[in-house]
């Protein structure tokens, strides 16, 4: 470490919770608050950049994959989300399965994809046998694909379809070929900010249960937050003390991947709540933070470009993200806010990781280098 950046650590006002995380020592909640208060971001960046650069050296990863939005018919009504379309609206789709799978037939034969991420709404005319279908077919026509698919709360909506428990859905799915689990739907994990935002959506508990639940029988998963829905410090950091806390339990998260609120087009915008997102800043001090409460607990990291832009991703990975994330082709969720081109190719993401010095590594799905570019 530099002299400067010693000196900016130490004047820094939570250089006593820094000097713990490069001894290897858990955070509290309360250190975890600091963080999040604490008024000097640079300073947080130089220790989430040291701990990256102890795991991964000058090496980024990426995913070549594309999302799958399967169908926009939802019925929860989140307050925060631009996408879905009630039952019975003009615009709303949902693909067949035949549809579906030649959307990843396409993708894998035209962009070599190994990974679909495939997530959609709360559609309560979808019964699990069209899942299944997709899935058993994904992975005949493209066994090298793997499935990451399906948030806790489209399992449990699932479940609600069937009559059946989360833990069925799950086993069934598992075994139809589902491969690992995104960590959408998670927001903030307090009840209280779920009530204001996604009122319709499962609550704290029921998210991490299911998590639980798909460890418990060997489906990996990713986790998230989404920042900037109005949550004050102290759920922000208990979120990140509950996915803590799950993983030491369980280990089965792969990624950690925070993101802000883009209320363009929501009805927190239009009620006038929330007006804009977080910026640039309270990203990467977002970024900072999560290296540094999961430092030996969750490996990957993922810059958010979809978000924030690929600028911003690429500062990302100074201030202690490890990952690009995936190129995302296809991506209709966060367009619809009308926020920014949400696509990228390999190229353009394999240009944006040199362009900071680092290698561009392409993974799978399970974070294993699949080629070096
Ligand atoms: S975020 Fe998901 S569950 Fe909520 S309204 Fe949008 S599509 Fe439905």
């Amino acid at each position: 470490m530099s002299l400067l950046s010693q000196k900016l650590i130490q004047k820094s006002d939570v250089s006593d919770i820094l000097d713990q995380v490069l001894h290897g020592n858990r955070l509290t909640l309360n250190d975890c608050i600091r963080l999040i208060r604490s008024n000097n971001p640079y300073s947080l960046g130089i220790i989430g950049n040291i701990l990256r650069d102890k795991l991964y050296g000058k090496v980024a990863t990426f995913v070549n994959n594309i999302i799958l939005n399967y169908t926009n018919v939802c019925i929860t009504y989140c307050k925060f989300c631009a996408f879905y379309r009630a039952p019975g609206d003009t615009e709303g789709y949902t693909l067949s399965v035949d549809d579906v799978v030649k959307r990843v037939v396409t993708a894998r034969d035209l962009f070599g994809i190994s990974q679909v991420l495939m997530q959609g709404g709360h559609n309560p005319d979808l019964k699990i046998e069209y899942y299944e279908e997709a899935f058993r077919t994904m992975k005949e026509r493209c066994p090298d694909v793997a499935i990451h698919g399906l948030s806790a709360s489209e399992i449990d909506n699932i479940s609600k379809v069937e009559k059946s428990s989360t833990g069925e859905v799950l086993s069934r799915l598992k075994e139809a070929g589902l491969d690992s689990l995104p960590g959408a739907g998670a927001e903030i994990l307090d009840d209280d900010v779920k009530s204001r935002i996604s009122p319709l959506k499962i609550k704290s508990d029921e998210w991490l249960n299911i998590m639980k639940q798909a460890h418990e029988i060997g489906i990996k998963s990713s986790a998230t937050m989404m920042y900037g829905t109005g949550e004050d410090d102290e759920q922000r950091a208990r979120h990140l003390m509950k996915i803590a806390e799950l993983q030491e339990k369980t280990h089965g998260f792969m990624s950690f991947i925070p993101w802000s609120l883009e209320p363009n087009n929501t009805k927190l915008q239009a009620d006038g709540i929330i007006k804009y997102s977080s910026g640039g800043l309270e990203l990467l001090k977002m970024i900072a933070i999560s290296r540094i409460v999961f430092s030996g607990l969750i490996d990957h990291l993922q810059s958010s470009w979809l978000t924030n832009g690929v600028g911003m991703a690429q500062l990302a990975l100074t201030y202690g993200a490890d990952d690009f994330g995936g190129t995302l082709i296809g991506e209709e969720v966060v367009s619809a806010t009308g926020a920014r081109s949400t696509e990228l190719t390999s190229d353009k993401i394999i240009t944006a990781i040199k362009q900071i010095g680092f290698m561009a590594h392409e993974r799978n799905n399970f974070y294993e280098t699949i080629r070096i570019h």
